[in-house]
């Protein structure tokens, strides 16, 4: 496989020979055979409209079969595949567009004349039309195209994909990933979760993120393994592919609303031989529930946008609750102090990863690029850490979320944990704002299941545990934490909408 289309090839190597078993499951679903002509014909129609090797193919479409097919397509005929979260409005798409310059825009039909003037900002030469049933203009083209194209050449170190991570601060910025960060990650998932093509796996997360494309799809194709393709998470269908199921990849929140449905048993798991969670902590309690509820140990990992997965509990072995396991084979974790110098165990640090897994930098922004991912290699996640006595890792928060009050450092997680603990408490956020007297003030925002805790008795139940300046000093209630389609606490936005509570 010297010759080749690095990442295509290593995708499709594990269903050669078994063009006729099925990959996508259902009546609209595909066999590996035909999944892959479509692809080709997709290459067909991009290499037809001129999209070069190296040019991006931007994508705003609905989760769909076709969309995941323009993907391979995208890839096959050299381009870079650039996936856009189909909620972004036009004025974001324009930024998108203005920044990675791509030759073909390809859009949901139903928001293609919003995106018309983004388009042209942009200088897009191509815009063309997919609905998830495969129509639009796009599809139209794919359905006269012959398959049978010859993936164009692509080298280990060119460009797969961008993927614009979700920006807690500033702009978004383009992680640039090659075929080999892809394909090595997706290969070590697979040996690691053990998956073969006997597994068939629910993947119900969308497909304009590293989870739901990189991990769970690259997974799928790279073991020859079957997919129940879902266009969202609804109890009801994950609830009817389990029985057939062996495999699901989810967000903490999956798993707290199946562990709300008295439909979660034993029985109803019984088939299953894995469950996945990543791209949010995962609570400690979540994962004891899921335990006593199913028998199931939940397997937490770590990744981000720019390093695909670093860490995974084992999939042999203790899975610790509230960590994210060990570094993956092939990627070295490191946990630093201020000056980069490696610190003990036990010891809270900032998080540095390096491997093929890596990114290749940010798209035009070599500045950015040489602040985070370093010349020897080392790319600084922004994530604070600690690593206990076996080397497990658990995940502190963002350094960006850190709070320094009065010019102690506070770590959100360790106030969250206390307020968490409260049996009626769902959920809390700290955060820090400014204030006159400390710099940062912590505020924690709880929601609560039984409305008659007091935020006075939440005070005293942190004073019991934390030290004077690491109890909040304002304590607001809500009724949901704002998240993203990730399930991830929007902390900014918070940040934002109480900025002025001290001042
Ligand atoms: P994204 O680039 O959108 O995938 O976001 C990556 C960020 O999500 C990481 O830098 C972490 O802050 C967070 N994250 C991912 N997986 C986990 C996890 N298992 N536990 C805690 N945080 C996580």
């Amino acid at each position: 496989m010297c010759e080749d289309n690095y990442l295509v090839a290593r995708l499709r190597s594990a269903s050669a020979g078994r063009e006729d078993d099925v990959f996508v499951k259902g009546q609209a679903g595909r066999t590996f055979g035909t999944f892959f002509a479509n692809a080709e014909r997709y290459a067909a129609v991009l290499a037809s409209k001129g999209v070069a090797p190296g040019d991006r193919v931007a994508v705003q479409v609905n989760k769909s079969l076709a969309a995941l097919e323009l993907y391979v397509g995208a890839v096959m005929a050299g381009a870079v595949f650039l996936p856009l979260n189909p909620d972004y409005t036009a004025s974001e798409i324009t930024y998108f567009l203005q920044d990675a310059t791509p030759r073909m825009f390809v859009v949901d039909p139903s928001y293609a004349s919003e995106m018309q003037l983004a388009a042209k900002s942009g200088g897009v030469r191509h815009m063309m039309t997919l609905d998830a049933a495969g129509g639009g203009t796009l599809g139209d083209a794919v359905s006269q195209a012959p398959s049978g194209f010859t993936p164009v050449l692509r080298a280990a170190d060119d460009l797969a994909a961008i993927l614009y991570t979700s920006g807690t601060t500033g702009r978004s910025k383009g992680a640039m990933l090659t075929h080999r960060a892809l394909a090595s990650n997706a290969a070590t998932l697979v040996d690691y979760w053990r998956f073969t093509p006997d597994d068939i796996l629910i993947h119900a997360l969308p497909i304009f993120h590293t989870h739901g494309l990189f991990v769970a799809t690259n997974v799928a194709l790279m073991s020859g393994a079957t997919m129940v393709f879902l266009p969202n998470f609804n109890l009801g269908s994950i609830f009817a592919a389990m029985p057939n199921a062996t495999a699901m990849m989810g967000v903490p929140t999956f798993y707290t609303r199946l562990l709300d449905d008295p439909r979660l048993t034993k029985d109803s798991t019984r088939n299953m031989r894995l469950f996945v969670s990543g791209s949010a902590p995962l609570l400690a309690e979540t994962h004891t529930r899921w335990t006593e509820r199913t028998g199931h140990k939940i397997l937490e990992r770590y990744g981000m946008t720019e390093t695909n997965m670093n860490t995974s509990n084992p999939y042999e072995g203790s899975r610790k609750p509230g960590t994210v396991g060990l570094p993956l084979p092939g990627v070295e974790v490191r946990i630093v102090d201020g000056n980069r110098s490696t610190i003990g165990v036990e010891q809270i640090g900032s998080i540095e990863v390096r491997g093929e897994n890596v990114f290749a930098g940010y798209w035009q922004m070599p500045e950015k690029t040489a602040e985070e991912l370093r010349e020897d290699g080392w790319f600084i996640t922004g994530d604070l850490g600690v690593e206990d006595s076996e080397g497990y890792i658990s995940i502190v928060g963002r350094s960006k979320d850190l709070i320094i009050s009065g010019g102690f450092n506070v770590y959100p997680k360790e106030v969250e944990a206390i307020i968490d603990d409260l049996p009626e408490v769902l959920e809390s956020a700290v955060i820090g704002l400014p204030h006159p007297d400390f710099g940062e003030a912590v505020v924690a925002i709880v929601v609560l299941v039984d409305p008659a805790l007091t935020a006075q008795e939440i005070s005293t139940a942190t004073a019991n545990k934390l030290a004077r300046f690491k109890c909040p000093k304002s304590i607001l209630f809500v009724d949901a934490l704002p998240r993203n389609t990730m399930g991830k606490v929007q902390k900014k936005a918070l940040r934002e909408e109480y900025e002025n509570l001290f001042r």
